[in-house]
C-alpha cells in the first residue's frame, strides 16, 4: 500500500514567516537599545519616541509624526482629529484588514465601500468616481450619501500588500468632492508610485503599523501616524494623552493611544536595516515571477502585478490560484505555510450586517477573497526555498 502524503515527512519547511533570523542578526544591538531605556526608567513618550516620529516622518516624506499604540489606533485617532462621528460617513475598500473599516464605526460613523481594481488588489479609482456621481449628491457645502443621508467626509485608501493605490486620481475625486484623505498604509511603509512620491505623504493623514509581520515590524504593536499638517499633527498629539492641553484640562476628549519607548528603541534599531529588508523582499518577488513564468502555470496561477515603476515593499506576495483551498491544503502538507489575506470582503461581515450589503455587490473584491493566497517572501527565504514553493504548486495543478 502506498503511503499517504501526509505520512511523508516534508523535504523542506518553508514557513509564511519566520522573524527569528533577522532578530538573531542584530540582537546585540536590540538588547542594548532597551537597555538604555531600562536604564533611563522613561517609559512613556522619552527620546526614543521623539527620535523614531522625525524618522519615520522623514522616511514617509512627511514633515509630522505622532508615535501611536497600534496601526489601528493610527486609524481611530486619525479620523477623531478630522471630527468624523455620528452621521458621516467614509469610503474605502471592502478588501482589506478588518481595521480599515472597524475604525470607521468605532468612531460612530458609517463605512461607505467602493470596488477594488482586479489587478492591485487596490480601491478603483472608477468605481470611486461612479459612486460618487451615482450614489452621492451635494447639499450646500456638503456631500450627503443618498441611501443613507449620511454626509460624506473622507476617503480611507489602503495601500494593499505594500504597493500604494492609484493616489493621482483618487486624490483628484477626493478634492474635487471636499473629501479628506485617510491613508491606510499599515502594510505600507516606504512604498512609493513611479514619481516616488511615498505611502501616507499624499492624503491629509497617514497611518502606518509596526506590529510584528509588517516590514518594520515592533516587539509587540505600535503604530504611527503621519503628515504634512502641523495642525493636524498637535491634534493627534493632543488626542493620544487623552485629549488633555495642558495636562489635566481637556477640550477634547481622546484616549491612551501613546507608543511606548521600549517599542520605539527597538523600531529605532531596526528602521536602519528597513531598505535592505525591502530589497530583498524584492529579489525574492522577482524570483518568484521568473520562476512561476518557467513552469508555465498562467492558466492556474497569476502572480501579482506591480504597477511600471512603482516601489512595490511586497509585506505580502499573493498570487490568484485556482482551487486557491486544495492548493493550500497541499502546501501545508509540504511544508509551504501561507495564507489568505482576507478571507470574507468587510461588506460581508456579520457585524456589518446593518450596512444591508449583499454577496454580489461588490464582486471583485468577493473574487479576490476566493483567489488570493500569500506566499512566504520574507527577505532571508533562500532561493531553494523559493523554488520548492513553486515547485510544490507546479506539482499540486499537474496532478
Ligand atoms: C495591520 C493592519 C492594520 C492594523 O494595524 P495594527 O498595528 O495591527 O493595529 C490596519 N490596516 C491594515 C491594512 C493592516 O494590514
Amino acid at each position: 500500500m502506498a503511503v499517504t502524503r501526509a505520512q511523508v515527512k516534508p523535504a523542506m519547511q518553508v514557513p509564511l514567516l519566520d522573524l527569528k533570523p533577522q532578530y538573531l542578526s542584530m540582537a546585540a544591538e536590540i538588547h542594548a537599545a532597551i537597555e538604555k531605556v531600562c536604564a533611563s526608567q522613561h517609559f512613556i513618550l522619552g527620546p526614543a519616541v521623539k527620535e523614531l516620529e522625525a524618522s519615520i516622518a522623514s522616511y514617509s516624506q512627511c514633515r509630522h509624526g505622532i508615535g501611536l499604540s497600534s496601526g489601528t489606533d493610527a486609524l481611530l485617532v486619525a479620523l477623531m482629529a478630522l471630527g468624523i462621528g455620528p452621521g458621516d460617513a467614509v469610503i474605502t475598500s471592502p478588501f482589506t484588514f478588518f481595521a480599515t473599516a472597524g475604525t470607521i464605526a468605532r468612531v460612530g460613523a458609517r463605512p461607505l465601500f467602493c470596488d477594488i481594481d482586479p489587478v492591485t488588489f487596490n480601491l478603483s479609482p472608477a468605481a470611486l468616481e461612479t459612486f460618487l456621481e451615482k450614489h452621492c449628491e451635494r447639499r450646500g457645502s456638503e456631500l450627503l450619501h443618498r441611501g443613507s443621508g449620511a454626509k460624506v467626509r473622507a476617503l480611507m485608501p489602503v495601500h494593499l500588500y505594500g504597493q500604494v493605490a492609484d493616489m493621482v486620481p483618487l486624490m483628484a475625486s477626493a478634492r474635487r468632492y471636499g473629501l479628506k484623505v485617510i491613508e491606510d498604509a499599515a502594510q505600507a511603509i516606504g512604498a512609493a508610485d513611479a514619481e516616488g512620491k511615498r505611502a501616507g505623504s499624499f492624503g491629509d493623514i497617514g497611518c502606518l503599523s509596526f506590529f510584528p509581520t509588517k516590514n518594520l515590524g515592533a516587539f509587540g504593536d505600535a503604530g504611527m501616524c503621519v503628515t504634512n499638517d502641523a495642525e493636524l499633527a498637535e491634534r493627534i498629539a493632543v488626542l493620544r494623552v487623552h485629549g488633555g492641553k495642558p495636562k489635566y484640562y481637556h477640550a477634547l476628549i481622546g484616549g491612551n493611544f501613546r507608543l511606548d519607548e521600549l517599542q520605539a528603541a527597538v523600531l529605532g534599531v531596526k528602521l536602519k536595516r528597513l531598505d535592505e529588508w525591502t530589497a530583498g523582499r524584492q529579489r525574492n518577488a522577482a524570483f518568484y515571477d521568473q520562476a512561476f513564468r518557467r513552469a508555465q502555470l498562467e492558466d492556474a496561477v497569476r502572480t501579482p502585478h506591480a504597477s511600471l515603476g512603482v516601489r512595490h515593499i511586497y509585506n505580502q506576495y499573493v498570487i490568484r490560484a485556482r482551487d486557491r483551498d486544495a492548493l493550500r491544503a497541499h502546501l501545508a502538507t509540504a511544508g509551504v505555510g501561507t495564507e489568505v489575506y482576507y478571507p470574507v470582503p468587510l461588506h460581508l461581515q456579520q457585524c456589518f450586517e446593518y450596512l444591508g450589503c449583499k454577496a454580489g455587490d461588490y464582486p471583485q473584491s468577493e473574487r479576490a477573497a476566493a483567489e488570493a493566497l500569500a506566499l512566504p517572501i520574507y527577505p532571508e527565504l533562500s532561493e531553494e526555498q523559493l523554488q520548492y514553493v513553486v515547485d510544490t504548486i507546479a506539482g499540486y495543478y499537474r496532478t
